[in-house]
């Protein structure tokens, strides 16, 4: 029984350490919980205040006889601050932690602003002038010039480093234009808005009948007290951005606020600038460049009613608006939005807690939807709009799937295929461009046979066994173990093995194959910062290269109007992760990458390389069928109990000494078994427990990891799981392991 609460007194992240401790009385026992706001008597004089509980506890470190007495649950009106509180305890609630950890994710830290210097370019001749210069730089096939000059031809300062860094264009051609006189650069302590005032344009588009319908019906929804949740369905270019902009703009005007998130990489400076020129100096940026006082006082700057719009990725959530009125959450499939630190919180379900909280309207977009979200558009929790229609022009590719099986028949070992390589050297004679896709997420060293396709999974998990050292394959859910065959258990052949291409091996390949071709490369490797990313881009822009082969990253952001060929090595690489979100992953790449070919005036074409042609996520990408691909994949998620259809909680037990951390997992998933007792079962509250097993990253900067999952029917159940871990935990503290909850997780840990 708990009998003592920490309880601070101010909402701040310096007050978190030195809580006050305080006796529960009698009448709040078992319903006093962390989270709750509570009223105290504090100081000398023992003024009633009000504090907030932040942990429970059976023993008090200090003195019995003087510790004070709770008075009573607060219950008066929420005010602002305090629903940042309240959202921290919905996090640590819902996906485990400390309110500590919790509260510092979503207060700011109050840190001094230091005055950053910036650079600014400020275009000093008129536009004809401009023009001559653009004109010039044309002749002289100067497209890096050419393009500094159309940005300064539609704005008149733009910040130095987005000219460096999202135009991809030199500091020599930036001075270069300095000389002629064309420019000049300024130094200035902060980032004005991009866009003078006095030029917020009415850059309005008439909306399509689909986008109309959409803006009246939330309007309505409005009108009549209920703001809902909806979600937006269109493919890229369909209008989805435009919509949000209307929606925005019809909030402000009720004198309320929104938060618009984006997957930190996909925000590009087009989309600002068209937020800029709506919205004026009413609209913030957040992103991860912004220094934590930078942070702190955007969150004043939204606090005081300074802004009414502030976009950013999923920490922009907590910026402490007096009156919110909306969330949208574009491309809300991405898996940035869910934190891969403690507490392990996604965007989506605390989007939808302060939404419902605070009264406002959630409002999600994509053009390949979570199972999570579109599951809630059946069972009405949500209602579905669609944009049906590309309004940028350009038209869908011509997608081939090529069943690399038979390629091998036909004695081609290559990890080109014949149709790929004929039409590479068509874009390479034409001088067209081309992007060749590797997907390597969640990649665990699958074992696969080249001759039938099949590969080794396991039998009660359905997901792909991970090789091993040692020629062991693993099941990284229940830890299920096999030798590693040698030959196929299917058809006998020889050629199984794992899967060995990476970008870099492509690289090689193309050269040997087409001597001479100029090629970028984009991974993890060649993307260590921000900024690199952006300078491969623009660099293929620019068409400084022929052929993009990269990662999964390669899918996302820029338009390439000059690309007509996408061709994806290995499909099966992403279908076969060892996660059961695996088909899912797969799609929605195929989706965007397929999409990536045809953006411009010509028509595309789009190669899809695969073991496994006949595999549903691959006819369903080639298709576009995103309807068909939800209903095959929903009923294979509710047959095996996975999220969205049922619920799973991952623990992960970190420690330096393997043994002793594989003893640790082993008590804790013991110990969840002790959870389903019969009265449970008799509820229909069963829980399953899968592992332990050794994670798929099993080591880590040298702890060792180990993870069990837990299945269950019901999210509140997992919620009731995890508390009856940590009250374990508490009364049973590990030696040097730590553990970390992860609930419906989304890549494998
Ligand atoms: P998405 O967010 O779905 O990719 P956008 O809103 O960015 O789509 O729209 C794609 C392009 O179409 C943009 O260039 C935008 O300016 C243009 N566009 C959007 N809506 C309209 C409209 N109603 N009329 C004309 N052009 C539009
Ligand atoms: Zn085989
Ligand atoms: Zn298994």
């Amino acid at each position: 029984m708990y009998r003592y609460a920490d309880v601070i007194i101010d909402i701040s992240l310096d007050k978190l350490d030195r809580p006050f401790s305080y006796r529960i009385p009698d009448k709040l026992m078992g319903c006093l919980e962390v989270g709750m706001r509570v009223l105290v008597p504090f100081g000398q004089g023992n003024t009633v205040r009000k504090g907030y509980c932040i942990a429970l506890s059976e023993d008090t470190a200090y003195d019995p006889s003087r510790v004070k007495e709770i008075i009573d649950i607060a219950k008066d009106a929420v005010s602002a601050t305090e629903r940042q509180f309240l959202l921290a305890a919905f996090i640590r609630k819902n996906y485990g932690g400390t309110m500590s950890q919790a509260l510092k994710v979503v207060l700011p830290a109050k840190t001094k602003v230091k005055k950053l210097v910036f650079r600014e370019v400020e275009r000093l001749m008129e536009r004809n002038e401009l023009i001559s210069l653009k004109g010039e730089a044309l002749r002289k096939h100067q497209t890096a010039k050419v393009k500094l000059l159309d940005a300064l031809l539609e704005e008149e300062t733009i910040p130095y480093e987005w000219i460096t860094g999202k135009l991809g264009v030199s500091g020599t051609t930036i001075s270069s234009l300095e000389k002629a006189g064309a420019i000049k650069i300024n130094t200035v302590t902060q980032y004005r808005n991009p866009v003078k005032l006095g030029e917020v344009s009415e850059d309005r588009k008439h909306l399509s009948s689909e986008q109309q319908f959409i803006v009246d019906e939330v309007e309505k929804d409005f009108e009549s007290g209920k703001p809902g949740k909806y979600l937006i369905h269109g493919i890229t270019g369909s209008g989805k951005t435009e919509v949000y902009m209307s929606l925005i703009e019809n909030v402000v005007k009720r004198g309320k606020q929104a938060i618009f998130l984006i997957p930190e990489i996909a925000l590009t400076y087009q989309t600002l600038l068209r937020f800029y020129k709506r919205f004026g100096n009413r609209v913030s940026v957040m992103n991860s460049t912004l220094s934590p006082g930078e942070k702190y006082d955007q969150c004043m700057r939204a606090a005081s009613g300074e802004i009414d719009i502030v976009i950013g990725p999923r920490s922009a959530l907590f910026v402490p608006f007096k009156n919110l009125g909306m969330i949208v959450m574009d491309e809300e499939h991405e898996s940035s939005y869910k934190s891969e630190l403690t507490p392990k919180y996604h965007a989506l379900g605390v989007a939808k807690y302060l939404a419902e909280s605070s009264g406002a309207a959630l409002v999600l977009g994509s053009a390949t939807p979570s199972l999570e979200s579109y599951r809630m558009t059946k069972d009405g929790s949500m209602r579905l709009f669609k944009l049906t229609e590309r309004l940028t022009g350009g038209s869908l590719p011509n997608v081939t799937v090529v069943d690399m099986r038979s390629e091998l028949d036909a004695g081609n070992k290559s990890v080109f295929s014949r149709k790929l390589r004929s039409l590479l050297q068509d874009r390479i004679t034409k001088g067209e461009q081309s992007m060749l896709f590797i997907n390597r997420r969640g990649y665990s060293g699958f074992i696969s046979c080249r001759s039938c396709g099949e590969v080794i999974k396991c039998p009660h998990c359905d997901v792909s066994l991970s090789e091993h050292k040692g020629g062991r394959l693993v099941c990284h859910y229940c830890g299920y173990e096999i030798r590693k065959p040698s030959l196929c258990p299917n058809c006998g052949s020889k050629y199984i093995a794992g899967f060995k291409a990476g970008t870099e091996q492509i690289e090689e390949l193309l050269q040997k194959e087409f001597p001479g071709v100029k090629t970028l490369r984009m991974d993890a490797d060649t993307t260590s910062t921000k900024e690199s990313y952006e300078k491969i881009l623009s660099a293929f822009a620019n068409e400084e290269a022929q052929i993009l082969v990269g990662t999964q990253m390669i899918v996302k952001g820029h338009d390439f109007p000059k690309v007509t060929l996408v061709g994806v090595i290995a499909a099966d690489m992403s279908l076969q992760s060892a996660s059961f979100r695996s088909a899912e992953r797969t799609f929605q790449l195929l989706t965007q990458a397929v999409g990536r070919a045809g953006r411009g005036e010509k028509p595309g074409e789009a190669i899809i390389q695969t073991y496994k042609p006949e595999h549903y996520a691959i006819g369903f990408a080639k298709y576009q069928d995103y309807e068909g691909f939800y209903d095959e994949e929903i009923a294979y998620r509710r047959m095996l109990g996975y999220p969205p259809e049922a619920h799973m909680l991952a623990v992960m037990v970190m420690g330096p000494s393997e043994e002793e951390t594989g003893k640790v997992a082993g008590r804790i998933a013991d110990n969840a078994r002790s959870f389903s007792t019969e009265a449970r079962a008799e509820k229909g509250q069963e829980i399953v427990v899968l592992g332990p097993a050794s994670a798929v990253i099993g080591r880590i900067k040298d702890l060792y990891r180990f993870a069990l999952y837990i299945k269950a029917e019901r999210y509140d159940i997992l919620v009731e799981v995890k508390d009856f871990l940590e009250k374990y935990l508490k009364d049973n503290p590990p030696g040097r392991e730590f553990i970390q909850f992860d609930f419906d997780p989304v890549n494998m840990i």
